[in-house]
């Protein structure tokens, strides 16, 4: 790599949409100076995220559970315990009100939920939060339990909680690649401290266009859309980006 020079907060590289073609994949994102973490967030994919991870030095793992799947909810925290040093975050984990929603569902959705943020706090390592129709209740979890190192993928809530959650709690959000087509990521991106702004792609998914898979690569897309918005630099907006991002993950290697 020619140094680093954004990262990919999160994505999904051990789906199967990469399958085919992962190394080049990477490669393209090494070229361009991206670090990417990957996201494993189903059992069947936890070894596979971690592999990946070790194949690749600018690559890292981060293990969760997918908010529907809370019915595994033990033997996830089972797996991420004993593999805690492949890992360089827990998530994605969090709430998912759009696909679960009865009462006692989303009860038990919300426990494993807790859990989680307590494991990331006894291991000192940052979580990644889906939040998917449920913004608001999601960030009551989070600070009900005191989590630190809050990262918040794709945030769907109100612009105003992530104004709140950002400057005073500190959390951070991750604006992905699709805030060039998206009028509420847009709003998100001015409501965001800008100390808390890191950037995503979440491939395959959420691409610049719709139902095109999305890749690693496209990162520099989304940072210049967020620079236009903001009207500032891309170099500038570039550069507080990566200070945010090495700052909650500590263990990504400026030559990686
Ligand atoms: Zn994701």
């Amino acid at each position: 790599m020619p140094g680093l020079f954004y990262v990919d907060t999160h994505c999904h590289l051990e789906q199967e949409e990469f399958d085919q073609d992962r190394d080049l994949v990477v490669m393209k994102a090494k070229e361009l100076g991206i670090a990417i973490i990957t996201s494993g967030i189903e059992e069947s994919l936890w070894e596979k995220a971690c592999s990946i991870a070790e194949s690749y030095p600018n690559v890292y793992a981060s293990i969760g559970l997918d908010p529907t799947q809370f019915g595994i909810c033990d033997k996830a925290l089972e797996w991420i315990e004993s593999n805690s040093n492949r890992i360089i975050s827990i998530g994605e984990t969090g709430l998912d009100h759009y696909l679960v929603r009865n009462h006692e569902e989303r009860d038990r959705q919300k426990s494993c939920f807790e859990m989680m943020i307590g494991l990331a706090d006894s291991l000192k390592v940052p979580i990644q939060v889906h939040s998917r129709s449920a913004g608001k209740k999601a960030l009551e979890a989070l600070s009900e339990n005191s989590a630190r190192d809050v990262h918040l993928h794709a945030f769907d809530g109100k612009a105003s909680l992530a104004r709140t959650a950002s400057r005073d709690l500190g959390y951070y959000f991750s604006i992905p690649t699709s805030v060039v087509r998206s009028p509420q990521k847009r709003r998100l991106v001015k409501a965001i401290h800008i100390e808390r702004l890191l950037m995503e792609t979440d491939s395959p998914l959420l691409g610049a266009e719709k139902g095109v898979r999305n890749v690693p690569a496209n990162i520099p897309i989304a940072l210049r859309e967020v620079a236009s918005i903001l009207g500032r630099e891309e170099e500038e907006i570039r550069k507080v980006v990566l200070e945010n991002t090495l700052r909650l993950y500590t263990n990504i290697q400026l030559n990686s």
